[in-house]
């Protein structure tokens, strides 16, 4: 996906601030795991190398292996304690910004410090015998470990690495033929360490912006498929669920009511004459007229289970969920009222006409058997001369 390291550097001056923060705090919490690791590895390969260099004293001949052992066992002895001192330290709850900088100061000082005792160790060992700076080698690789943030970071750790690997190597050195080996050497471990430190680094902002890219485009999934849903279910004009939705809604209430043996509920509206209306305003009065019909619908529906959804053309229907006929009867005038009070003027007032019906859903009985009987209720309003209900059986 993402590849080269410019297309890092646009994408990250394109990120936006709180995933900045987040990128750095998990960077700065790999690296200081990582390093918390690594004091536990020179901790223990140190207390190794105490034990052989103990053991061996006294069967060792020559004088200037002799003449350093006490400073090597000194170093050791000092690497592990600082070792110890940056495990505790580091181990410490940090909430508080003072203390991340503490934090970040402590990693810098752990690496520079290993780097100084390791150069100054591989110089007297080097200084021992034909020089290979096998242990500024694994210093540097330790540091290469350590993940840095800025190219200047780099420059800094690893140029001081450098020089301290060259001066310790020149001090202790004294044959100019090892200590150029011995410089040679650590010079290569150094771009080696700086070369890997930039791989991980590398490594992990692809990873981080994958992941990102991942999560953003599951969020614009969610929400493309919130769109699809609503474009599903609710009516376009008016606003309110649409028949399929009331379709899928009334089976659901339907099983429910069996389960429960509870009465449902179901009224049918229709807006009388509404063909005349169209015809003496127009198509875009008509669809003005429906939304505000549906929204004062809506509203006169106020029970968290119930539902107004628009039938097909100038229909409504309403469910109304664990509600008996003396209820329903006082919902279905509520709404003639609210449609009558609109004050939506042709010839008179517009008004709608509602057909009722409460059973008592059983085995042997469906939903269409309610809607076919609500039907019929809002036909025999109709015929009563509308802008009244009419109960169905
Ligand atoms: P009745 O009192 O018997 O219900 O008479 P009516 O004129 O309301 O009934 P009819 O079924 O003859 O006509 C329904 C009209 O509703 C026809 C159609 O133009 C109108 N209509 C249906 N859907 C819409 C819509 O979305 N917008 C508009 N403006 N009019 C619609
Ligand atoms: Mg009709
Ligand atoms: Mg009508």
């Amino acid at each position: 996906m993402i590849t080269s390291e410019k297309g890092f550097a646009y994408l990250l001056s394109a990120m936006p601030e709180k995933n900045k923060v987040e990128l750095e705090l998990k960077l700065k919490h790999d690296n200081m795991l990582r390093l918390r690791i690594i004091a536990l590895l020179i901790i223990a390969f140190m207390l190794i190398l105490l034990c052989i260099q103990l053991f061996y004293t006294g069967k060792i001949q020559q004088p200037e292996i002799i003449a350093v052992a006490p400073h090597v066992m000194v170093l050791r002895l000092i690497l592990i304690g600082v070792s110890v001192i940056f495990i505790v330290l580091s181990g410490r709850p940090l909430p508080s910004d003072a203390d991340k900088r503490f934090n970040h100061f402590m990693m810098s000082g752990f690496i520079l410090f290993n780097l100084i005792g390791f150069a100054v160790l591989s110089g007297l060992i080097n200084s021992t015998g034909p020089g290979i700076a096998s242990a500024y080698i694994m210093a540097a690789l330790v540091l290469a470990t350590f993940i840095h943030l800025k190219w200047l970071d780099c420059i800094i750790i690893y140029g001081l690495a450098w020089l301290t690997m060259g001066i310790s190597v020149w001090l202790l050195q004294p044959d100019w033929i090892v200590a150029f080996s011995a410089f040679l050497n650590g010079t290569f471990a150094t771009v080696l360490a700086l070369v890997i430190s930039r791989v991980i680094y590398i490594n992990r902002i692809q990873d981080f912006l994958n992941r990102q890219l991942i999560e953003q485009q599951k969020e614009e999934l969610v929400a493309s498929n919130a769109i699809l849903k609503e474009l599903t279910y609710i009516d376009a004009l008016t606003g309110i669920p649409n028949r399929r939705f009331f379709d899928e809604y009334l089976l659901r209430e339907w099983k429910r009511a069996v389960r429960d043996k509870k009465c449902i509920s179901l009224i049918m509206i229709d807006i009388d004459k509404f063909k005349l209306y169209n015809d003496t305003f127009g198509h875009q009065a008509g669809d003005h007229a429906m939304v505000q019909v549906a929204a004062s619908l809506h509203k006169v529906v106020k029970r968290p289970g119930d539902l107004v959804a628009r039938y097909g053309g100038e229909e409504f229907v309403a469910v109304l969920t664990d509600t008996d006929l003396d209820g329903a009867c006082g919902v279905a005038d509520c709404m003639r009222q609210a449609v009558e009070e609109l004050n939506i003027n042709y010839t008179g007032r517009l008004t709608i006409s509602l057909g009722l019906v409460c059973i008592k859903p059983c085995i042997g009985k469906s939903p269409e058997d309610l809607i076919g009987a609500a039907d019929d209720a809002l036909y025999r309003a109709k015929e009563a001369g509308g802008n009244s209900y009419a109960l169905g059986r």
